[in-house]
């Protein structure tokens, strides 16, 4: 077999997999000039495109950022908090600063205030051991505080470059393609170099002074619901406009299904309210825990959708946590699928979630 490799980046070139680095149509093969649709795009569209990389090659880069000197912009999914965060970054990163943006704010429902939100974002941030120089709330779809953003980034860096690191699908590619078109017009002037001690290519946007933004490529976070669900039913959990939260008023003794991916028993507690923050195309089914075990044995991938039907023999089984609720006001995170909040201490629950998948509790957000 013969090895192709691109002229923009020297990345060995694959055809099979168009979200792995190296990727190049099947048709390309043939082509004088083979370049890999990674450089294409940057190329012709002054776009860049997200890959994702293996912990290998991530540690690499987190041990990589430690010996340069500049700030470090760390994106998370507002709506997938925890699971987008990149736990341990902070032991890498030695002096440089951190910028921390949450992207996706659209996503929140709009009578939240957003400093509440960037106060829970700092406090998070603190807990999981991170101190950043700042927190800001950005929409990369929407372009909202696109601008405060840039803003701080030109504020915090003092001339140096700016490292953009991130989980893949927080919105990465799209939060840096909005940056381009604000810095660079429509001028083709960003460029691919080797990140030191890896074989990735780092892409570089020039700033004003002569210092670049470096996109780093995107961590994947195995123990999200992304990686269980088809790719048709990722539409069904991933929400696309703000979520509209839902109140189930549960007594003692009844279960909520989302879908067939994750139930969460009430078990004792006295009657009261929890509130779902979920993808508003996601079915919520409520029964009586004494019930849930045979409806879903008998209805998961029909009515407790998705999985699928012909998806149930590759997805995994749920697994139970349970929780006691001793303090505040407090979320039950399913990783990826999103949050049931409970207004009152002094409650006990069990949460199922595929397993590899996270179910935790933490603060309420909202
Ligand atoms: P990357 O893997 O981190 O580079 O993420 P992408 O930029 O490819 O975005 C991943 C997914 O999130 C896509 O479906 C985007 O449309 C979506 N997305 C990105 N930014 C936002 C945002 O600000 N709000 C919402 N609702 N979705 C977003």
């Amino acid at each position: 077999m013969t090895e192709y490799t691109c002229i923009g980046c020297g990345v060995a070139v694959q055809t099979e997999n168009p979200n792995e680095l190296g990727y190049a149509p099947p048709s390309s093969l043939n082509k004088e000039t083979l370049i890999c649709q990674r450089c294409f795009r940057l190329k012709h569209y002054n776009e860049v495109q997200d890959v994702s990389l293996t912990d290998d090659d991530f540690l690499k880069i987190l041990n990589g950022l430690g010996t340069m000197d500049g700030l470090i912009v760390k994106i998370v999914d507002i709506f997938d908090f925890n699971g987008s965060w990149l736990p341990g970054l902070h032991r890498f990163v030695g002096k440089n600063p951190i910028l921390l943006i949450g992207n996706k704010e659209d996503l929140l429902p709009k009578s939240v205030k957003r400093a509440k939100l960037t106060n829970w974002m700092k406090q998070q941030a603190k807990q999981l051991g991170l101190q950043p120089v700042d927190v800001l709330l950005v929409s990369a779809t929407k372009g909202h505080s696109i601008d405060e953003a840039m803003e701080a980034i030109d504020h915090y860096r003092e001339g140096k470059d700016v490292y953009v690191v991130g989980c893949t699908n927080v919105g990465k590619s799209t939060f840096i393609n909005r940056i381009i078109k604000n810095v660079t017009g429509e001028n083709d002037v960003i460029t691919t170099s080797h990140f030191p001690g890896t074989t990735l290519d780092m892409i570089e946007i020039p700033l004003s002074d002569g210092s670049a933004l470096i996109d780093t490529p995107g961590i994947i976070n195995h123990h999200q619901m992304a990686h269980f669900v088809h790719k048709k039913d990722l539409k069904v959990i991933t929400p696309k406009k703000e979520i509209k939260p839902t109140i189930f008023q549960l007594n003692e003794g009844q279960t909520l299904f989302f879908g067939g991916l994750a139930r969460l028993d009430y078990l004792t507690g006295g009657r009261r309210s929890l509130v779902c923050y979920v993808s508003n195309e996601l079915k919520i089914h409520r029964t009586k825990v004494d019930n849930a075990d045979q409806l879903y044995e008998k209805h998961v991938g029909d009515m407790l959708q998705p999985p699928r039907k012909n998806d149930l023999d590759e997805f995994p089984q749920l697994v139970r946590h349970e929780f006691m609720i001793k303090e505040g006001k407090t979320d039950i995170v399913f990783s990826g699928l999103g949050w049931v909040t409970i207004n009152e201490p002094g409650a006990k629950i069990a949460a199922y979630v595929p397993k590899g998948v996270n179910v935790m509790i933490r603060p309420s957000l909202i």
